[in-house]
């Protein structure tokens, strides 16, 4: 399909595989060319089954595209087209409909060349040469997820996305995804919903989005199928202990009920009587935030951290941190003091927690009977869990893909993200949640009250840490 004119040279050439010249003209739209281009279309074409209305890749299908430009001819195959084995499956996400592969073996040197695993090659000869795994053994590598992503037809596509919604009524936006330390880049791909009913989830699909500085063209499993962290149990709502009475306050009663309460002890006293626990899902900006006012205008020293417990590594993309910027927390200043429920002691009385990594942690009960002794509790997380009715208040927040901001991979890489999706209910970004409560705390209003979006905050941090003045994204 990529045969072009070349002036001077007697045949049309692979444009792939030859090498420009100065002063070489190359034609890829003239006649000679669109009718080759037609010709070899109709050969591909020849065996390939008509299931465009029932095949996942329908909408964003090479073939499909091809036929577009150089086809609309009348099919001259008489034959029988060849049968081939539909539906096979060939690892964990991965299905194989032999019958649409067009033998580019894209599948098979990724294999070879990326994750050297080398789990699929081309069998037999001829008219009966097909793509499979090797005596039945399935490909099983952590980046498997890619030969979904690379095959331009619809031969491997992924059983995660079979049947589920037609390509076309997905939108998307581009995003860095989260769930480990090197903040690959990805593209979310989600349904803005029907006006008539509703759909069963968000988010459909993640795919991987080049970036040669820090994944290439490629991203790992978890990052591609471990999205449901953006659909499920999600916390919509803010909630008080006294909400039974009074029903679900609104952000700008909750904030003034927080700052009451964590105002009494009087002021004097917050820095040396509050502890906080964050997480590193947070970005540089609401890193910047927090310490500065929690930190420098409230003077807090128990700050600690409740991460994700590390996982599993390989020596390609993923890595054992399952956050995406505990570098960023500790290039704003944050020691990085691992929490444990000893440091909440006699004369902690009120406690501010972001995320609830927590609850992997420690039972219920056993935090519970600590918790209990403290005055003020709140919470600020992005999920519903049994563990926040221990706290007074919790407010809902904004996930990475929901918000803007940067994070800072483990290589001291900076790298924005923007909200690819609405926050959900009343849920909100922590950056706004914590300028809203600095202005109401009423310390250095002038300061922060010129922090009024992402970017405002951001050049704060630029100005303020010369790390993050050499940012690159
Ligand atoms: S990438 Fe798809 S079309 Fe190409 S050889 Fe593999 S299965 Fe066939
Ligand atoms: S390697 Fe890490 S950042 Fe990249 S896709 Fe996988 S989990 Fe996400």
């Amino acid at each position: 399909m990529c045969l072009v004119e070349i002036e001077g040279l007697p045949k049309l050439e692979l444009a792939c595989s030859t090498q420009v010249r100065d002063g070489m003209k190359v034609s890829t739209k003239s006649e000679a060319v669109v009718e080759a281009r037609n010709g070899v279309l109709e050969f591909l074409l020849a065996e390939h089954p008509l299931d465009c209305p029932i095949c996942d890749k329908a909408g964003e299908c090479k073939l499909q595209d091809y036929y577009e430009q150089y086809g609309f001819f009348e099919s001259q195959y008489k034959e029988t087209k060849e049968k081939r084995e539909k539906k096979a499956e060939i690892g964990k996400n991965l299905i194989h409909d032999k019958e649409r592969c067009v033998l580019c073996t894209r599948c098979v040197r990724f294999l070879r060349e990326v994750t050297k695993t080398q789990e699929l090659g081309v069998f037999n000869r001829g008219l009966h040469s097909e793509v499979d795994i090797y005596n039945g053994e399935p490909i099983d590598n952590n980046y498997s997820g890619n030969l979904a992503e690379i095959c331009p037809v619809g031969a491997i596509t992924d059983s995660d996305f079979r049947f589920k919604t037609r390509s076309w009524f997905l939108k998307n936006g581009e995003s860095v995804c989260p769930l480990c330390s090197r903040g690959c880049n990805i593209i979310i791909e989600y349904h803005p919903g029907f006006a008539r009913f509703p759909v069963p989830k968000r988010v459909y699909r993640i795919k991987a989005r080049e970036n040669q500085d820090v994944n290439g063209f490629w991203i790992c499993d978890l990052g591609r199928y471990g999205y449901s962290y953006l659909n499920e149990d999600r916390a919509d709502e803010i909630l008080t202990n006294n909400q039974q009475k009074t029903g679900s306050p609104s952000w700008e009663e909750a904030r003034s009920l927080i700052v009451q309460k964590i105002k009494s002890p009087p002021y004097k006293t917050i820095g040396s009587r509050m502890a906080l626990i964050l997480h590193s899902w947070l970005s540089n900006e609401e890193f910047f935030l927090i310490r500065k006012i929690f930190q420098d205008d409230l003077g807090v020293e128990k700050i600690f951290f409740a991460d994700p417990p590390e996982g599993e590594k390989d020596d390609h993309l993923l890595t054992s941190e399952r956050c995406p910027n505990r570098r960023g927390a500790q290039e704003v200043g944050f020691d990085f003091k691992p929490f444990d429920l000893s440091a909440l002691d006699e004369d902690v009385c009120s406690l501010v927690v972001f995320g609830n990594f927590l609850s992997d942690q420690f039972s219920q009960a056993e935090s519970g009977a600590r918790l209990e002794k403290i005055g003020t509790k709140v919470l600020f997380t992005s999920y519903k869990n049994e563990w926040n009715s221990l706290f007074d208040i919790v407010i809902p927040t904004a996930m990475i893909a929901e918000k803007e901001g940067s994070l800072t991979n483990l290589d001291g890489k900076v790298q924005d993200f923007q909200a690819v999706l609405e926050p959900l209910g009343a849920s909100l970004p922590e950056w706004k949640a914590l300028v809203d409560l600095a202005k109401e705390l009423k310390i250095n209003f002038d300061y922060y009250r010129r922090l009024y979006s992402v970017e405002a905050i951001s050049n704060g941090l630029r100005k303020e840490i010369p790390f993050f003045g050499k940012k690159s994204d």
